[in-house]
């Protein structure tokens, strides 16, 4: 302030100042969280920060490759966000091979129902 002659403050209401509210979110730590409904503030990841997230959730140690919503809601709960969590999250699903492998599918080949006749009912 000691170098300037002349200083003027001026108040800009909130609504117009985005850029306050985008430092207002840099913490002290240097990540960028966001606003969430279940937890007060979702760390913002980059998108190598989001392949990890996607990656430990779905097949790390406590994964259970879980599917597309669910594998995005889990992120959301354990405090990360970024915009495309729901989008790529589907992907990563669709994209794991154990999934692709295991995936619930009929083994049994196509047959057309027959009646069973029983000498009494509960019989079989
Ligand atoms: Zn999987």
């Amino acid at each position: 302030m000691s170098g300037f002659k002349v200083m003027r403050m001026e108040q800009i209401p909130r609504e117009k100042n985005h850029r306050a509210d985008v430092l207002a979110k840099i913490t002290a730590d240097g990540y960028l969280y966001r606003k969430g409904k279940s937890l007060p503030l979702l760390r913002c990841l980059h998108p190598g920060g989001a392949t990890w997230a996607l990656s430990e959730v779905h097949s790390g140690d406590c994964g259970n490759h879980a599917a597309d919503e669910t594998l995005a809601y889990q992120i959301l709960r354990m405090g990360y966000f970024w915009l495309t969590v729901h989008q790529d999250a589907k992907q990563f699903a669709q994209s794991c091979e154990a999934c692709q492998k295991t995936a619930n599918l009929h083994h049994l080949p196509p047959e057309r129902l027959s009646s069973i006749s029983t000498p009494y009912p509960f019989a079989i």
